[in-house]
């Protein structure tokens, strides 16, 4: 399965995305992370990627595509993945087309996660991240069971420079005039589904599931 999740940052589709990853032994790639890693890791792209990410800007279409590029490509996303945070732009989604034709894979579905903008502002300042593994909380609605430490590995907890409440209406800003067009291309596609992504994370995957091809 070839899925892609579309929809504004906080919207919960990198919690949905690791689940559902993990339930359907697919990979699952967030180009999110990969940048983040990239930073932590100090390496150059990560580096340049930095300055757009804590001004809430999109990194650079070749940066990213690049990385998706290379990442499609191995051997843990030959049974499928779900891709989180990509594409983000038009030229994104042409390329990715593009990398899937040269592998003659098709994209399964898009799914497009809703909610309305003033729960994206409320999760996403609240939210808590592991630096160690990722793994992510947050303070009212998904808090850790030890206070300020994560459940899976004990790393203390951070809040990711870009979830500031500044940065998080720049990045709004950003997914209107950017990425939501993207729901218009891939609903002309006729890949598109919307998702409701109001209520709990057990909610939302049970209606993620039942919109997910052959699950
Ligand atoms: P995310 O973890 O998906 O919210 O992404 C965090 C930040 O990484 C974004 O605000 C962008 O600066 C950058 N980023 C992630 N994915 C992309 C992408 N597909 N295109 C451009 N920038 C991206």
């Amino acid at each position: 399965m070839r899925v892609v999740f579309l929809g504004a940052p906080g919207v919960g589709k990198g919690t949905q995305a690791e689940q559902a990853a993990t339930r359907l032994a697919i990979a699952r790639i967030s180009t999110g992370d990969l940048l983040r890693a990239g930073v932590a890791a100090k390496l150059p792209l990560g580096l340049e990627a930095k300055r757009y990410m804590d001004r809430g800007e999109l990194v650079p279409d070749n940066v990213v595509i690049g990385l998706v590029d290379n990442k499609i490509g191995s051997p843990e996303c030959r049974k499928g993945f779900i891709l989180d945070g990509f594409p983000r732009t038009v030229p994104q989604a042409d390329s990715l087309s593009d990398i899937l034709r040269k592998r003659r894979w098709a994209l399964d579905r898009v799914i497009h996660f809703v909610i309305p903008r003033e729960a994206v502002v409320t999760r996403l300042t609240g939210r808590r991240s592991c630096p160690h593994c990722a793994a992510v909380y947050h303070l009212d609605y998904r808090p850790p069971k030890r206070e300020g430490r994560c459940d899976a590995c004990g790393a203390a907890l951070a809040q990711r420079s870009d979830d500031t409440k500044d940065t998080v209406e720049s990045r709004l800003a950003v997914y209107e005039a950017q990425t939501a067009p993207l729901i218009d291309y891939y609903r002309k596609a006729d890949v598109l589904a919307d998702l409701d992504g109001m209520g709990s994370v057990e909610d939302v995957r049970a209606r993620l599931f039942a919109l997910l091809p052959g699950v």
